[in-house]
């Protein structure tokens, strides 16, 4: 029996990680749930599925649910503030922990499952784009396993030899050649480029293969989210971003692939349902049901592929560069895109103003080398960068 805690329980993946882990009562037993501020789903998960804590960031929600859940026998133990998160991750009782906190916010709770050796389940990519060296350090040093539940990386993850360790880590050295990394393209791989600056968040938010949380269907949306899987790729499978080609493959039922030396690719497909990331990840080296409907591909009946389009995708060129700049670069990118697409969605600024804040907040703030011990240094760029952003935000409005 594995005890888990689901941070970010009430998101899109937090959904389908309680769903995955209620088909198999005889194998987990949920610990902890988290949320930010979402009462009345929280307050359902924890009648459904009796957590022994509750975590609400935001203290008022906190308060609101403990007064809603005091007729509940032996309720969850309410926890309220941004350690609540990491001191759940830490918890004994805890084996894997779900990462799935939307944007640089889930950093340090994603860190403290890797210090505390967990399995980590990582769906918080941002943390990856911000912190590599330093997660991925923590999670070796403490004798974590992470496993990473964004698609494409579970897909590069399941095509690699299973014999991967610290010492034969690094592609080349395993006869890896290239990782074909896919992409939708997003609601927007066909509209005209002069057409994307009317499109309202509706519209983004609106993916035609994905039902996801709306910062990354935004980001799907401009790219910025392939842009932040090669970072987060780069980290987790120890290589450089042009060993990494993407690719876009509107069905999405190629997850990625990884092409070898010997001219094999292996690839792997499923329907788009992070059920079954999520599934591997919490049963790997096993298979469990994860209650995703068989692939039929006669159903699907082909598979596309094409080059992605830079020119229309401005966020796609600036995590390349972020990759290549390095150090505190992505940092910024980062920080300034979790601005911007907060922006774009509140109906400040324009889809097509999301490229231009992000790049002039990184015009602003050049790359500074990060080293290991360099996480203070990381927090305070980030804050940095998001008042650099808002300065963007409130120029480009005016
Ligand atoms: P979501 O917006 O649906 O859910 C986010 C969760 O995090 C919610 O439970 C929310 O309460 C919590 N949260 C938000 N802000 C917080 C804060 N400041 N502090 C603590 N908790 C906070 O997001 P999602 O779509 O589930 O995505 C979660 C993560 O998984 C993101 O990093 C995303 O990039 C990644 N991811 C998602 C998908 C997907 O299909 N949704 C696929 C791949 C990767
Ligand atoms: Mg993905």
């Amino acid at each position: 029996m594995k005890g888990i805690a689901v941070l970010g329980s009430t998101g899109s993946i937090g959904v389908s990680t309680l769903d995955v882990v209620e088909r198999h009562p005889d194998r987990f037993r949920v610990v902890a749930l988290t949320a930010n501020r979402s009462v009345q789903p929280m307050l359902e998960q924890c009648r459904r599925v009796r957590p022994a804590y509750a975590v609400m960031v935001d203290a008022d929600a906190a308060e609101t649910l403990r007064a809603a859940l005091s007729d509940m026998a032996a309720p969850p133990k309410v926890l309220s503030g941004p350690e609540a998160l990491e001191m759940v991750a830490a918890l004994p009782e805890v084996d894997y922990v779900m990462a799935a906190i939307v944007g640089a916010a889930g950093l340090m709770s994603s860190l403290a499952a890797a210090r505390a050796g967990k399995r980590l389940l990582l769906a918080n990519k941002e943390a990856l784009v911000v912190a590599g060296a330093i997660l991925m350090r923590a999670a070796q040093d403490n004798g974590a396993t992470l496993l990473p539940i964004d698609s494409e990386h579970n897909a590069i993850y399941q095509c690699l030899p299973s014999n991967r360790n610290p010492e034969n880590a690094g592609l080349q050295r395993l006869g890896v050649d290239r990782i074909l990394l896919t992409a939708s393209g997003g609601p927007f791989r066909d509209a005209p480029a002069d057409s994307l600056a009317a499109v309202t968040p509706e519209q983004a938010c609106a993916h035609p293969n994905w039902s996801m949380g709306r910062k990354i269907s935004v980001d799907s949306a401009t790219m910025m989210n392939k842009g932040l899987e090669i970072i987060e790729a780069c980290w987790l499978f120890e290589t450089a971003p042009d060993r990494i080609q993407v690719v876009v493959h509107r069905q999405s039922v190629i997850h990625s692939m990884v092409q070898y030396s010997d001219g094999s690719v292996l690839a792997q497909l499923g329907n788009p349902d992070m059920r079954t990331p999520i599934a591997h990840a919490l049963a790997w080296p096993e298979r469990i049901s994860a209650g995703v409907a068989p692939l039929n591909l006669f159903d699907i009946a082909r598979l596309d592929f094409e080059p992605p389009a830079p020119e229309r995708f401005p966020c796609l060129r600036l995590a390349y560069r972020a990759a290549a700049e390095s150090g505190t670069a992505p940092v910024v990118m980062n920080a300034a895109n979790e601005v911007a697409v907060a922006a774009f969605l509140d109906r400040r600024i324009g889809f097509t103003d999301i490229g231009s804040v992000v790049e002039r907040t990184m015009d602003r703030l050049p790359a500074e080398p990060v080293d290991l011990s360099g996480l203070e240094h990381v927090l305070e760029v980030d804050q940095l960068a998001r008042v650099e952003a808002e300065r963007c935000v409130d120029r480009a409005v005016a």
